[in-house]
């Protein structure tokens, strides 16, 4: 069963691959505010998790050939007036959770190998875990650890809380949103427009850590511009793209994977196109969608942090 639903994904790859793309209309973008970032601030990826595909899986137009490493992160960002994770990548009971719910068809799919729970790394490094998730959005790889940070308030657009309690496999695992203990904070994006985009949340006030509706891949996701006191800015865009192709070529992932996942596939593009705009204008910004290893590997994983170069 495994072997043939992977022999027809090679064989659709095959055709859809030289389907036209959609017109890349980028739209201009805009220069980002200034921030006034604490020294302090730093972040850390947690690998919980990775795989591997083919890089015509997750870009439209990528090498049937050339193989792509997909990592399951979790960000850890400390700021002096306040800790948080921006997903929780797969937790303690991703075997369980994906074991029993997820559709026979799409286990081949989304197989996962070396889970390294973000709660275990922290444990093992004597690090507390912090009091705050954020999600980029709520799919089964992004929320799975949820249960394992059970003092947590979990912070997502109140759009995305709606989707994940509705939501069905495979995209959403619903025994991942059956405790009545999580801690749901659903808040909505009532900060200024900001760069190109129509609202956002300045976390700390300070804008170094700024979120940013992405709609499209889910009707709540959510990006996360971190800002350095050395001026480095890091911008993390959930599944919006799943490598940094996405981005570079400007394409959407690969049309029967977009189909699968992507809720709005036309807000989606757009979400892309912005990215590219906003990047375009922006030299220096580092985007980092969530499963890209090759932009991970370069930033380092935790217990390393990535901080502000001393001045
Ligand atoms: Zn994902």
């Amino acid at each position: 069963m495994r072997k043939l639903i992977l022999v027809v994904l090679v064989a659709a790859l095959g055709i859809w691959r030289f389907w036209p793309l959609p017109a890349a209309v980028i739209p201009p973008g805009e220069p980002l505010p200034a921030a006034q970032a604490p020294a302090g601030l730093r972040f850390a990826l947690l690998k919980t998790g990775s795989a591997t595909t083919l890089e015509a899986m997750v870009v439209a137009g990528g090498s049937l050939f050339r193989p792509t490493a997909i990592g399951h992160i979790a960000v850890l960002v400390e700021h002096p007036a306040g800790r948080f994770l921006f997903d929780s990548g797969l937790g303690t009971r991703i075997d369980a959770q994906f074991g029993s719910e997820m559709a026979i068809w799409a286990k081949p799919i989304f197989a996962y190998q070396n889970a390294r729970p973000a709660v275990n790394q922290l444990r093992d490094a004597g690090i507390a875990p912090p009091p705050r998730i954020f999600l980029s959005h709520a799919h089964w790889d992004h929320a799975s650890a949820l249960s394992d940070f059970p003092q947590a308030d979990i912070w997502v657009p109140a759009a995305e809380q709606d989707t994940a309690l509705h939501g069905k496999p495979p995209a959403f695992l619903p025994s991942q949103f059956s405790s009545p203990d999580l801690r749901w904070h659903p808040y909505r994006f009532d900060g200024p427009a900001f760069a190109g985009y129509p609202a956002s949340v300045d976390l700390f006030g300070d804008g170094s850590v700024v979120l940013l509706p992405l709609p499209g891949h889910t009707a709540g996701s959510t990006g996360l511009l971190l800002s350095l006191a050395d001026g480095r800015r890091y911008f993390f865009v959930g599944d919006t793209v799943w490598n940094h192709r996405g981005i570079d070529q400007p394409a959407p992932k690969f049309s029967v994977s977009s189909l699968i996942v992507d809720a709005d596939r036309d807000a989606t593009w757009q979400a892309v196109l912005r990215l590219r705009a906003l990047r375009d204008a922006n030299p220096g910004l580092q985007i980092i969608p969530a499963h890209d290893s090759s932009v991970h590997d370069a930033l380092g994983y935790f217990p390393q942090f990535v901080s502000a170069a001393a001045r």
